[in-house]
């Protein structure tokens, strides 16, 4: 690679053999090990795996909030290594949307101040064009003045999706969005997700139990003991839980690449 990037072809996100150890050397623990991945404009990727696998690690390197023992993370081109803590908060502020299961609003706030909060905070005035625009796109228009609290699950999880969307990030990270929402709001809610995928070529990056919600991602990458073992293409229902069930019972963790098992396509 000659070392300048053309913006628009570029890999969102990269990940290059990012290894990340806990503990000391007596009681080491491989979070992550030798994970590479590449995710592209436009693209909405679910991440699975057992508990314990690293999941909540991988996101967290990749959105900058924990730092890797070795390999690199770029970021819309940016190696996230090069940013001291002050301007990866900044960074992570401007270019990272998150949501969270717990959707992490401020309840004294309403709605329209929580989606413009991350604005405000990195001292940006926001455009009411926009605010505007992203309170439609999550159905929330006639509720800007109310508080959390007087909103369903499923609404809260609304506003915390405008708020991702508000800043315009490189890419939104999602931890269990939907994992505490019913089957019929998580459909709404991951209808949303899908919706800004394909609309405005946002990224999405999303951890999830759920194979319903996996299937609604272009791909879903399974981790394993800190290790990418596979991926599947056009996930269907039926094959993220073909892949969960496999995985509880592998000897052989790279099996799942091998191609009689159908996963890549
Ligand atoms: P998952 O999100 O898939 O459940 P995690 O990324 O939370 O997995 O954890 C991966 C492994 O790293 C687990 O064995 C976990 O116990 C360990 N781990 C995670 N965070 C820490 C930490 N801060 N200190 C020590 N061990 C940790």
């Amino acid at each position: 690679m000659n070392g300048t990037q053309d913006p628009h072809t570029q890999p969102v996100v990269r990940l290059d053999s990012v290894t990340r150890f806990y503990g000391g050397p007596k009681n080491r623990v491989t979070a992550l090990d030798n994970v590479s991945i590449s995710l592209e404009r436009g693209t909405f990727t679910a991440v699975m795996g057992p508990s314990g696998a690293g999941k909540s690690t991988f996101l967290h390197c990749a959105a900058g909030l924990d730092r890797p023992t070795s390999g690199s993370v770029h970021l819309d081109g940016v190696d996230l290594a090069s940013l001291r803590e002050k301007a990866l908060t900044k960074f992570r502020r401007e270019r990272i949307g998150f949501v969270f299961q717990a959707f992490n609003l401020l309840p004294a706030l309403s709605v329209v101040d929580n989606v413009t909060l991350p604005l405000r905070l990195s001292g940006t005035r926001p455009k009411k064009a926009l605010v505007d625009e992203v309170l439609e796109q999550v159905g929330l228009s006639g509720r800007r003045r109310s508080r959390p609290g007087e909103l369903s699950g499923g609404q809260q999880q609304r506003v915390a999706i405008a708020r991702a969307l508000v800043t315009q990030p490189a890419v939104i990270y999602g931890d269990e969005p939907t994992g505490a929402l019913d089957t019929r709001t998580a459909a709404e809610v991951l209808t949303l997700l899908r919706q800004s995928v394909d609309v405005a070529r946002q990224t999405i990056v999303m951890v999830t139990h759920d194979p319903v919600a996996a299937a609604y991602a272009d791909r879903v990458v399974f981790l394993a003991d800190g290790r990418l073992i596979g991926t599947l293409e056009g996930p269907t229902v039926e094959q993220v839980t073909e892949q969960m069930q496999s995985l509880g019972t592998w000897s052989d963790p790279f099996a799942i690449q091998r191609p009689e098992h159908g996963v890549h396509r």
